[in-house]
């Protein structure tokens, strides 16, 4: 993981040391020594993540987190406020101000690297989400294109085997999430499997279990694996931790913990998590896109060219049948001529109405290109699909297709050539071609009919 971090102190002393550490690590560090040139960085150049100070002369911490916060061009970069240990109140103003996060002094090696990483990875998913959004809005996709959105409430399970401090817990975490609290570590597995949380929190505190079993067993699980895991632990446990964070754990705290930084913490975790689930649904979505007829929401020909190939296989391997329709408005052309070319539009997205409700959930309809479509339907033999295209017909021929608000056009008709698998070796495209014949025939034959393919 690499990332650009900018460290801010006003003691050269205590960059030095954070800076050490980081470029140990391969991070890309920028240092400022003041507020006023902080500010000016995270204008100038795109910083992944800020270490900031508080106590320094003239603008303090606090101060520069909330500029950083309230400028659109910076509010995105997180901040790690760092305060002395004996300043609680410095977290609870920190939080106020926006920081994402806080360390204490002396910083311990263990904290820096499991934040910092944690921030930059939260980072790295929101910049992704951000460059689609923008993306999506230049291409015109507004569904695509939502910009950063507030918080939403997240779904924590605490794993926790002692009643007080399961109290204390859901206490602090009340806020900002909805927690659902067990006991019995091997419940919780279950529980995590089939809910759909954000975040699992495990207080290490069990009698005789281990608690890093149940986090590598979250790991592995295929419906639990993106779920990040923040572990509660002594003081003192590092060993633990660095084994925590080795299986996969996402982050920790120490006891006795800090409802302020358990709060912190947990809002990464849930933020990131959320950001994840937008980012897989645009994935899903921009496939979606990429498949999918503008005009009539049908799946396009690109979608068919891979498609059909495997609905063929398939049939083949099983020996059951298969056959297809491929349907083409009749003298389309005066249709747009006649009455303009959104009234053809309207005439093929209300063809593409009947297609579909014609049709079972199992065939594929797609607009194969113009006013033509085609229909898969698997496990149908060569009558099925004749009185299939027979019902298509009739539905286009005997509704009339709006136009616009106020008109309607009655004389609309298709006509529809079949074809069926051949069981001795067939191929998408002479699959095709047959059917192709089949419709040529049916509109020489005089149109608005039904012509099957010989077999
Ligand atoms: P036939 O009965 O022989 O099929 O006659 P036709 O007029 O339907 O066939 P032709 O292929 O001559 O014309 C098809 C027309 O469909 C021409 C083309 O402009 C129109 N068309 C193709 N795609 C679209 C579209 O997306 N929207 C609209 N409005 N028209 C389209
Ligand atoms: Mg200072
Ligand atoms: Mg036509």
């Amino acid at each position: 993981m690499t990332a650009r971090i900018l460290v801010v102190d006003d003691v050269p002393a205590n960059v030095k040391l954070l800076e050490a550490r980081l470029v140990a690590e391969y991070f890309d560090v920028l240092t400022a020594g003041d507020g006023q040139s902080a500010l000016a960085i995270c204008e100038r150049t795109p910083v992944d993540l800020v270490l900031l100070d508080i106590m320094m002369p003239g603008m303090d911490g606090f101060e520069v987190c909330e500029r950083l916060k309230a400028n659109s061009r910076t509010s995105h970069i997180p901040v790690v406020m760092v305060t002395a240990l004996d300043q609680p109140s410095d977290r609870v103003r920190g939080l106020k101000a926006g920081a994402d996060d806080f360390l204490t002094k002396p910083v311990n090696d263990l904290q820096l690297m499991s934040r910092v990483k944690s921030l930059v990875r939260l980072k790295n998913v929101s910049d992704e989400l951000r460059l689609r959004a923008q993306t999506a809005q230049t291409i015109g996709l507004q569904e695509l294109a939502r910009p950063d959105r507030p918080d939403e409430p997240g779904n924590i399970l605490l794993v926790d085997a002692r009643a007080s401090s399961q109290e204390r817990l859901v206490r602090a975490l009340k806020p900002i999430a909805d927690v659902s609290v067990i006991t019995d570590p091997q419940a919780a597995l279950f529980e995590a499997a089939e809910s759909s949380f954000d975040l699992v929190i495990v207080n290490a505190n069990f009698d005789d279990y281990d608690p890093l079993r149940l986090c590598s067993q979250l790991r592995s699980l295929e419906r639990t694996r993106f779920i990040p895991i923040l572990l509660v632990t002594e003081q003192g446990r590092d060993e633990m931790v660095v084994r925590a964070l080795e299986l996969g754990v996402t982050d920790y705290v120490m006891r006795p913990v800090d409802p302020n930084e358990l709060v912190a913490r947990s809002l990464t975790q849930i933020r990131r998590k959320h950001c994840n689930d937008r980012l897989r649904a645009s994935v899903q979505q921009t496939i979606e896109l990429a498949i999918t007829d503008d005009l009539t929401g049908l799946h396009n020909r690109r979608y068919l060219d891979n498609h059909l190939k495997l609905l063929m296989d398939r049939a083949a391997a099983r020996g059951r049948p298969l056959s297809i329709c491929i349907t083409d408005i009749d003298r389309f052309k005066y249709v747009n001529d006649t009455y303009g070319h959104d009234a053809g539009d309207e005439v093929l997205r209300e063809f593409a109405n009947r297609v579909r409700a014609t049709v079972r959930g199992a065939d594929l309809a797609c607009r194969f290109g113009g006013e033509e479509f085609v229909i898969v339907m698997p496990d149908t033999t060569p009558e099925m699909a004749a009185i299939v295209a027979e019902r298509l017909r009739l539905a286009v021929e005997s509704g009339a297709f709006p136009i616009s608000r106020t008109d309607t056009l009655h004389s609309v008709t298709a006509s529809l050539g079949i074809s069926s698998l051949r069981a001795d070796g067939d191929t998408p495209e002479a699959l095709l071609k047959r059917a192709d014949m089949a419709l040529y025939q049916a509109k020489n034959n005089g149109r608005n009919r039904v012509v099957a393919a010989a077999a």
